[in-house]
């Protein structure tokens, strides 16, 4: 429990910073500022298409702000730490949206797929209310090309009746509810995460998707690979049993995020005083290959962070090559031939720090 209390105060810590930077600052940042949004080439359930993604910045996550949140995650400071009303909600959903139109003709690319984030659960109301919400899947209902809409939410705001009413709004699109479980392991959820989600709360919300035969809702599981406080291969062990629980479970796709070190995060209080790395990028090509062959369902490795000095990294040789090996194996969905025997001069120490880890209990792993 010291663990949830000096994240808590942390996260504390934080918020109060940046209020008063904020309250500084004479011209403060309008909330539209918060948004974003971008588009590229992206692996969608049947084949490589065209993904919109936007960041619609709303009041905060509700976790984070009642409990700390989770030791890895910085979105709440992020988010403007304000009301937003849903008028304002909706203009800054049409500036982002119509950004995206002007730059690419939805119609001229066979499928698309939008991702939508905002700075907790896209289905919690008390966040995005249900007005907003309607106003975005109607918007996107206008286009047949659209295949997929994929939005994030705890579990605790998934109920049947408001899936039922998002997914009657985008009639022949799948709806994907993304949810972050990190971890099949409960005793790392609580005590090196601090999710706030048990295994049991994770599997009602996965049946609850699944026994909606009307339309095509689907469960998505993000997985954290390696948190605070544990061994590189721990880490390694716990994200491909992961993976494997997820799949039983009922889960219709994987997506992993190796840890990167956000500002105001417990991670980055151990990470700044040597107590955490995140993972190597061979641990993730481990998970990667034993997924790929093992577990079959899609599964993406978000490669964000690779290489740089508070992402995933191995050594300058090899960094930039295994990233694209990896976004290559993310759009075909198959391990490509050239990650299976690629090798380089770091990756005796991987396997030193894997060997060594145990013996020595660390969870940091000196790189070059
Ligand atoms: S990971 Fe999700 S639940 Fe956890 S603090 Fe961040 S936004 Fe909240
Ligand atoms: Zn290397």
């Amino acid at each position: 429990m010291q663990i949830q209390k000096i994240n808590k105060q942390l996260r504390e810590n934080a918020i109060e910073n940046i209020k008063n930077k904020r309250e500084r600052k004479k011209d403060k940042k309008p909330i539209g500022a918060y948004a974003a949004s971008w588009a590229g080439e992206d692996r969608l359930y049947d084949s490589v298409g065209y993904t919109i993604f936007m960041v619609l910045p709303t009041s905060g996550c509700q976790w984070a702000v009642d409990s700390g949140g989770c030791t890895m995650c910085s979105y709440i400071a992020d988010s403007p730490l304000c009301n937003i009303t849903d008028d304002d909600l909706i203009e800054i959903f049409n500036t982002q949206w119509n950004k995206q139109l002007e730059k690419t003709d939805i119609s001229s690319h066979d499928n698309v797929a939008v991702k939508l984030f905002v700075s907790g659960s896209f289905l919690n109301t008390n966040e995005i209310s249900s007005k907003v919400q309607d106003y975005i899947f109607n918007e996107f209902s206008k286009y047949d090309n659209i295949k997929e809409v994929i939005v994030e939410s705890k579990p605790e705001y998934i109920d049947e009746e408001s899936l039922k009413h998002l997914a009657s709004l985008i009639p022949g699109k799948i709806f994907e509810i993304g949810i972050g479980l990190e971890t099949s392991n409960e005793e790392t959820r609580l005590n090196n995460i601090n999710k706030g989600i048990t295994n049991q709360s994770f599997e009602n919300a996965i049946n609850t998707i699944n026994s909606i035969k009307d339309y095509d809702i689907r469960g998505k599981a993000y997985l954290l690979i390696k948190p605070i406080l544990l061994s590189e291969k721990d880490a390694i062990n716990e994200a491909i049993d992961s993976a494997k629980y997820a799949k039983d479970v009922g889960v219709r796709r994987i997506a992993y995020c190796p840890a990167t070190v956000h500002g105001g995060t417990l991670m980055d209080y151990l990470w700044k005083r040597g107590s955490y790395n995140p993972p190597w990028i061979w641990s993730t090509i481990k998970i990667l290959k034993e997924v790929r062959n093992n577990v079959d369902i899609p599964m993406i490795m978000d490669t964000a962070g690779f290489g740089t000095r508070r992402g995933p990294f191995n050594c300058k040789k090899c960094n930039a090559k295994l990233k694209s090996l990896i976004i290559k194996s993310n759009l075909e969905q198959e391990i490509p031939e050239e990650l299976e025997t690629f090798t380089c001069e770091c990756k005796d120490k991987w396997e030193a720090d894997l060997e060594f880890s145990d013996i020595l209990n660390t969870t940091t792993n000196p790189k070059a």
